[in-house]
């Protein structure tokens, strides 16, 4: 029986890798410089980089069950979601962090099931959910609003990290919400104005914050 992943790995370096060599040898070079630190839930069918349309160099990711970000504390324990957004922020200094929950996403549906008593990591870490939760049965409906007010959650959470709220303030860091919608093919960005998800497809912006403009290199304000 062939190895699917052996012979996938040598597609990549036979086929793409020579096309887009230059690109990631100045990677190698000049170092990374991403400016968007991304967040997104483990899910299989959140695939970032085409979402964004990015290219090798552009996204520093972040993935773990739920998208979720623990509340900054000064435990100093094995927090890798904390440590990479201390990375990006302190080090890579990233203009914008982006959320992503998505549509049918499983960690908010075993949010309220319940995860398996083995599980007990995920049983821990799914209780970063719980304030985003409805006192509801789990209709579709009801699943779509939890996975939004997730995202929502996360946004605030992250604006107790020390790092992320002095330099929101200084304008040079904007913090985007986003649901994907796996069905519809589309992103929802979180609107402080509107206190709600607007479709990519009508939004003004790509869900530049509840907190500041985003604002270019040159100075330029980009207004909501
Ligand atoms: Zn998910």
């Amino acid at each position: 029986m062939p190895d699917e992943l052996l012979l996938r790995l040598r597609d990549f370096h036979e086929d793409y890798f020579p096309l887009h060599q230059q690109r990631f040898q100045d990677l190698v070079a000049q170092g990374q410089h991403p400016k968007t630190l991304f967040i997104g839930c483990s899910d299989s069918r959140l695939v970032p980089y085409l979402l964004t349309g990015a290219a090798p160099g552009e996204l520093f990711l972040v993935r773990n069950v739920g998208a979720l970000v623990p509340p900054y504390d000064q435990s100093h324990g094995l927090h890798g979601t904390m440590a990479a957004i201390e990375y990006a922020v302190l080090t890579l200094q990233v203009e914008r962090i982006i959320v992503c929950g998505h549509s049918h996403c499983g960690a908010v549906r075993t949010a309220y099931d319940g995860a398996p008593e083995e599980a007990v990591a995920l049983r821990s870490w799914l209780r970063l959910m719980d304030e985003a939760l409805l006192p509801v049965q789990p209709s579709a409906e009801a699943l779509c609003r939890t996975e939004q007010r997730a995202v929502v959650l996360q946004l605030e959470r992250l604006m107790g990290y020390p790092m992320v709220r002095r330099e929101v303030e200084a304008g040079r860091l904007t913090l985007h919400g986003w649901h994907y919608v796996i069905e519809d093919g589309e992103v929802h960005v979180f609107d402080a104005q509107q206190g709600d998800f607007v479709p990519a497809s009508v939004s003004t912006h790509s869900g530049t914050g509840p907190y500041q403009p985003y604002v270019e290199h040159d100075g330029q304000i980009i207004e909501p």
